[in-house]
């Protein structure tokens, strides 16, 4: 592991843009001496100061407390789909195949909905996996994999949850420090969460050939 003075020299060197990059991104991951190098380097170099803002109110975590009461408001928010208020909100998530000849599109969507509009929503992932999965021949492999995979996923589906709510809360940590957590706020967040938020794997087996 470098010593401080080493990474300190190292960060001297970064670019400023480099140097925001990090501010933005990557202060979630730094330990304690170097989140203060990172600070006085943004001072040091006149930066835009609202990413020291930003800086502290990402590696600020939440508390376990803070989480647990975070998770309840969730859970009890209007469904960012459907608007209404049917059931509990969970984290669920989709699997869908559209395979063409050469070409094989695998979707991951992580999304957090209430319990209807994920019932019609896995619905139609299936059928769609289930029509279109099959025609090359990486969606013959994985057309069949993601069937059973989404059906085996029934019966983790609080296990699920848990994880997609968490990835959720650790992604948003600077943005619960800075505007709070009220339903408002979360719900406009939950919704941009599901619009953006896309694992998507496009492969071309011509590549194979
Ligand atoms: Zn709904």
């Amino acid at each position: 592991m470098y010593s401080v003075e080493e990474i300190r020299a190292n960060y001297k060197g970064f670019s400023n843009s480099k140097i925001e990059n990090i501010a933005r991104n990557e202060s979630k991951g730094l330990r304690k001496e170097i989140l203060g190098i990172l600070k006085e380097e943004i001072e040091n170099r006149n930066l835009d100061k609202r990413l020291i803002t930003w800086v502290d109110a990402e590696t600020n975590t939440l508390t376990d407390f803070e989480k647990q009461t975070l998770i309840r408001k969730i859970e009890n928010l209007n469904c960012p789909n459907c608007g209404q208020k049917r059931s509990k909100l969970s984290g669920q998530e989709f699997n869908t195949i559209v395979s063409v000849i050469l070409w094989c599109n695998d979707i991951t969507q992580n999304r957090i909905l209430c319990y209807y509009c994920g019932r019609n929503k896995k619905f139609k992932s299936y059928l769609i996996t289930g029509f279109a999965g099959w025609w090359s021949r990486r969606g013959i492999l994985l057309t069949p994999y993601t069937l059973v995979k989404d059906t085996i996923n029934i019966f983790f589906q609080k296990k699920i949850n848990d994880r997609i709510i968490a990835e959720f809360i650790e992604q948003n940590n600077g943005m619960f420090r800075l505007h709070g957590t009220d339903d408002e706020n979360l719900f406009n967040m939950i919704s941009w969460h599901n619009n953006d938020y896309e694992i998507q794997e496009t492969e071309e087996e011509l590549e194979n050939e």
